[in-house]
């Protein structure tokens, strides 16, 4: 737990979220600006930076994160979905716990710009 860390102050329940799915080890809840009719985030409710700071030892977390991900998407109606880390603030990337993106529910463009 960073004391500084929004998204710790979410797993810890410190912030108010709308949960999604919620276990020992990560955390479904809506994005406060949804970006598609579907738009939530996986965390781990370990602290790590981005997907550039991942160590060999959250290999199974992170496979967790996408399968979680994947059946909360079709749960919500979402058959497609995209699934996004941003990695860094050039990529995008604004809060500094690392967060798997969801993304469902419209037609996606691609390259994102
Ligand atoms: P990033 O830009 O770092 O990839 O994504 C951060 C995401 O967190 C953004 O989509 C933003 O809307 C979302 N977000 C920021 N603050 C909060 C918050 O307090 N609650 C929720 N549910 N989402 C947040
Ligand atoms: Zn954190």
């Amino acid at each position: 737990m960073e004391t500084d860390c929004l998204f710790c102050k979410i797993a810890a329940g410190d912030i108010p979220a709308d949960k999604l799915y919620e276990d020992d080890e990560i955390l479904a809840f809506r994005d406060i600006a949804p970006q598609a009719p579907v738009h939530f985030l996986i965390i781990p409710k370990k602290h790590i930076e981005n997907p550039a700071a991942v160590g060999s030892e959250d290999e199974k977390l992170m496979g967790r994160m996408l399968r979680r991900g994947a059946a909360i998407a079709e749960e919500n109606g979402a058959q497609d979905f995209r699934l996004v880390f941003n990695s860094g603030a050039e990529a995008g990337q604004t809060v500094f716990h690392i967060h798997m993106h969801v993304l469902g529910g419209r037609s996606m463009q691609w390259p994102p710009g």
